[in-house]
């Protein structure tokens, strides 16, 4: 059932407000993800109306029914009474006119199934074996009853739903092939669609604001009124949509055999289960509608933001609407439409007290002054939180006060231990904050706060940060009456219009440097000389070298010609 509502998982910022709202805390957050437990949920539709990121959806049906038109299947519109709420310049004659021209067979109002339901109701009263009725036209208490209240399903009325009857009775006039599409403000008749207890009684369920978007693509013209429409002789059970319409549709002289009580929205209708288990409350018809304002309040009309008093108003005028159309076949169809309600809670490991404390300890809470019961993490109380933690639904890094104090303490330790110099520095250019390492270096002392920061340091950086927007990062800055050389980084805190500032000392390095800029300027100077004076002996050596070598060669140009002048000597005497 998990399909219902979908979740685009790169919207969800993990604010935990869906859990917050959800009444049966059937949100888990797994993974860092949201994730919605099927089998838990009740599909009130309040986790979607409250997401501020719009990030989760409601998968529709309509491909599926388009699907079905096109290929000339017969469906049959089983209306909410509650569509003149959304639609409120029709009536049943427009609305099946309009219906039918997206391609619908037949249409007619569920409230000719909660005519039914009312008899049905009223045959338990007259009974009187029940300790409690309550109402099972809202199939959202029902689920929570299934699913949270075990002990209760015996006190819930064993009654289909108002659509469930309407679509018995469709399919017992108009044959079992006959499709049955239902059309409402509400979440839970998706589920109803899928619920295997059904069978296939309903195609499917669409929902006020899908049918208006489909209403907008085709162009419809609500000018029209079918003429073959069918309405109701009684339009009384049209009320059921209101908080209070059931009980107004009893008999009343039959209704006085229990007291009779209205109860809307999901939160204060827990109160009324648990207070019927736990103080044995008995002689009760109690009305429950899951949604504060009934089906007006259901969650499609409250994210279409139509107002309670306008739909209430236009409900009330059309309940009076009388004799429009000949009555539906259906009308009065009596069939078999009671149903046996069965426990659908959800098997849970024992949890001991051992361990909700160890995991209340695991995030500070080591005794009860300590649990701060906020609520960030979704959880009413700490004690929920842990529990849902050993449940599987929740993660111990939710509790933001802890993960804050965690995350403060950490960059307290940071700030506290650092050599780097930290300022905090106000749009006036006054010191806010430091951290001892700033009042080290700066020799700063506890009346510095509020003092301008030029009293200590040159203000042009932060000047030029606050004036142009732009960070500084890395600056090198000479401070020589601190006998100081810093690396400014001067950070703009945009909102609070706050500069942060990281000062690390580099005179050590600066020196460090300087002492070896002077070795190396000495060493090349030293280099050099010992360059220039190698070249002057290698130029006197190349003298030496060119003297000795001319001489050489004087010499031995002498001696050949002695040589050759001897041979030609030799050569006469012996001619
Ligand atoms: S409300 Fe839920 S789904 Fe929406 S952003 Fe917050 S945690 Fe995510
Ligand atoms: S639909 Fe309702 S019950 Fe289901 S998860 Fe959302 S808030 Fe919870
Ligand atoms: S203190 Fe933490 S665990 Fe307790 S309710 Fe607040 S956020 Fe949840």
């Amino acid at each position: 059932m998990e399909g219902i509502i979908g979740l685009n998982k790169s919207d969800c910022k993990n604010c935990y407000k869906c859990i917050r709202n959800c009444p049966v805390k059937s949100i888990a957050y797994r993974d860092e993800q949201i994730q919605i437990l099927g089998d838990e949920c009740i599909y009130c539709g309040n986790c979607l109306l409250v997401c501020p990121q719009n990030a989760k959806y409601i998968n529709s049906d309509l491909p599926k029914v388009k699907k079905a038109i096109e290929a000339g299947e017969k469906l049959y519109v089983s209306l909410a009474p509650s569509y003149i709420a959304a639609f409120p310049q029709t009536g049943i004659l427009k609305m099946s006119a309009a219906l039918k021209q997206l391609g619908f067979t037949h249409v007619e109002e569920t409230a000719i199934g909660a005519e039914q339901v009312t008899r049905e109701y009223e045959k338990l009263i007259r009974k009187h074996k029940m300790q409690n009725i309550i109402t099972s036209a809202c199939p959202s208490i029902n689920l929570l009853i299934e699913k949270n209240y075990p002990l209760l399903t015996s006190q819930l009325a064993p009654v289909v739903t108002p659509v469930i009857a309407h679509a018995r009775m469709i399919k017992q006039i108009y044959g079992v092939r006959a499709k049955v599409v239902f059309i409402g403000p509400c979440i839970s008749k998706k589920y109803e669609c899928l619920d295997p207890v059904n069978g296939n009684l309903l195609f499917s369920a669409l929902t006020f604001d899908e049918l208006q978007n489909w209403f907008q693509e085709e162009n419809v013209d609500f000018s029209q009124e079918d003429q073959n429409s069918r309405a109701m002789a009684n339009t009384l059970p049209r009320y059921y949509p209101a908080p209070g319409g059931i009980i107004k549709n009893l008999n009343r002289k039959e209704r006085a055999a229990y007291e009779c009580l209205s109860v809307d929205g999901v939160d204060r209708c827990i109160e009324v289960l648990d207070s019927i288990q736990r103080d044995k409350l008995s002689g009760y018809f109690l009305e429950l509608n899951a949604c504060a304002g009934g089906c007006l309040g259901g969650p499609i009309l409250r994210s279409m933001n139509i107002s309670f008093l306008l739909s209430k108003n236009v409900l009330v005028r059309n309940v009076k609407r009388v004799n429009e159309a000949p009555p539906a076949l259906t009308e009065g169809v009596s069939l078999q439409f009671m149903r046996k309600h069965r426990s659908r809670t959800v098997k849970r490991k024992s949890i001991d007290e051992k361990k909700i404390r160890e995991i209340l300890a695991s995030t500070g809470k080591t005794s009860p002054e300590k649990e701060l019961n906020c609520g960030c993490c979704g959880y009413n109380t700490c004690r929920e939180k842990a529990i849902a933690v050993l449940q599987g639904k929740a993660n111990i890094n939710m509790c933001i006060p802890y993960m804050r104090d965690l995350a403060e303490s950490m960059s307290n330790t940071v700030v506290e231990n650092t050599p780097t110099g930290i300022l905090m520095i106000n749009s006036q250019l006054n010191i806010e904050q430091y951290n001892p390492a700033a009042a080290k270096l700066l020799n700063l002392s506890e009346e510095a706060v509020g003092r301008p920061v030029s009293s200590v340091l040159s203000s042009k950086d932060f000047e030029k940060v606050l004036n142009s927007g732009k960070n500084i990062l890395n600056h090198k800055q000479a401070y020589h009456s601190l006998g100081l050389v810093l690396e400014q980084t001067v950070v703009l805190v945009r909102n609070a219009q706050t500069l942060f500032v990281l000062l690390k000392d580099i005179t050590q390095e600066e020196k460090m440097l300087e002492k070896h800029r002077k070795v190396t300027e000495e060493t090349a100077a030293f280099a050099k000389e010992v360059v220039n004076k190698q070249m002057r002996i290698v130029q006197e050596i190349t003298n030496l070298l060119g003297e000795t070598t001319c001489e050489t060669k004087v010499a031995l140009l002498q001696l050949t010609k002695n040589i050759v002048s001897e041979k030609d000597a030799e050569n006469v005497h012996k001619d």
